[in-house]
């Protein structure tokens, strides 16, 4: 698995390739100039709408083999109440990024099956009008094994949750 430099900066890299095993990851980075939230007119504010800490592609090769990108650069604050939100369960800001790497491994095929990226592409050959309502539900269930992931992770490292943090 190639890992760019720098992504050590906001994940631990032992913690990183421990936890992608088995997901067919063979890189990951921040960049990705066909991603168009890492475009240089790219502005915070608008990528909390497209909900992108991290984004999962499929590498154009046979088998289940992905590229994991993340968006270093932002304001956590920001981004930990934009989740929390939407998840309904408190986020904290060092853990965004953790959080986005559980979300993108609940979209890969190993987990997510037809709702993987590969797995929609072929639904909406079959049936573009469900194209939103599949999305939709991919998001769903990657959010769900996320919230799981990060509810073991804290187990184990004894994080509580408490209000008025
Ligand atoms: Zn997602």
């Amino acid at each position: 698995m190639k890992i760019e430099k720098g992504i050590e900066k906001f994940l631990d890299l032992e913690f990183l390739k421990k936890e992608t095993r088995g997901f067919g990851i063979i890189e990951i980075n921040t960049e990705d100039p066909s991603c168009s939230y890492l475009h240089p007119d790219w502005i915070e504010e608008e990528s909390w709408k497209c909900g992108s800490i991290a984004k999962l592609r499929r590498k154009d090769m046979p088998g289940d083999y992905y590229k994991l990108h993340f968006i270093p650069k932002l304001d956590k604050e920001k981004a930990a109440k934009w989740l929390s939100k939407r998840l309904g369960v408190k986020i904290f800001p060092k853990e965004i990024y953790i959080f986005a790497l559980f979300h993108e491994l609940g979209h890969t095929r190993k987990i997510t099956g037809d709702l993987s990226p590969e797995g929609l592409k072929m639904s909406f050959l079959k049936d573009p009008s469900q194209q939103s309502e599949l999305r939709l539900e991919a998001e769903k269930r990657a959010d769900s094994f996320a919230k799981k992931k990060l509810e073991k992770y804290r187990i184990k490292r004894r994080i509580r949750i408490s209000d008025d943090e």
